[in-house]
């Protein structure tokens, strides 16, 4: 498996947001959003080559038992994945963070997909967003400015997304930028009744690498 990757924090984003996590982050990325705040896994190449209990043996270092796989685009690694979700078996909880553009076969070792589809604002082409269990994906929306909800509604309409799986979040990397984005964007969430999601990690963080 090639990684970017694995450390210990917590969720900053999303509806397991303050849990303690570990983070496994995969290498390699076939979209390449402008804001992208991780382009360091854009090539395959770079980061490192880790055999699955070489994968292990680093998450049994961490109390916590929330596995957050990330990316990059995990699912482009997702035979390799598969190896190591068997191996883990129930040992943790297992969220996988995706652009939602590749179709997954690991359905049953996810508990919760976090798909966060690619909309006009990534500058990425148009995007197909993939199908993905009901009972356990929510939808994470990037908004960087206040006319990308249209967007948004009309995929949410496209794809007949829960409304009480949606989360919408502001783009940005720098704390102050994220503050005054999400001062409108909560206005939006309370007019249109959808729930919020903050990126806790920029907040007390920044945007190091690692936390
Ligand atoms: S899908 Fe994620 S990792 Fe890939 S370019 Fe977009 S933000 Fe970056």
């Amino acid at each position: 498996m090639q990684i970017s990757e694995i450390f210990y924090s917590i969720q900053g984003e999303g509806p397991n947001i303050g849990k303690p996590s570990i983070f496994l982050r995969l290498q390699g990325c076939h979209l390449r959003c402008v804001w992208c705040d991780s382009k360091f896994t854009w090539d395959f190449k770079s980061g490192k080559k880790m055999t699955t209990e070489e994968v292990i043996k680093e998450l049994k270092k961490y109390p916590g038992k929330n596995l957050v796989i990330t990316g990059g685009e995990p699912l482009i690694q997702q035979s390799a994945l598969k190896e190591l979700l068997e191996k883990i078996g129930k040992n943790y909880y297992v969220e996988m963070e995706t652009s939602g553009s590749l179709k997954s076969t690991l359905d049953k070792y996810i508990n919760q997909y976090n798909c966060s589809p690619k909309t006009g604002n990534s500058k990425n082409k148009k995007i197909h967003l993939e199908k993905f269990p009901a009972e356990k994906t929510i939808y994470k929306f990037i908004i960087d400015k206040k006319e990308d909800l249209e967007e948004i509604e009309e995929l949410i309409k496209k794809y007949r997304l829960p409304k009480d799986k949606i989360l919408l979040m502001p783009q940005g990397i720098k704390k102050s930028e994220l503050q005054k984005k999400s001062k409108w964007l909560i206005e939006i969430c309370k007019e249109k009744n959808y729930r919020f999601s903050p990126r806790l990690h920029i907040n007390i963080y920044s945007n190091q690498r690692g936390k």
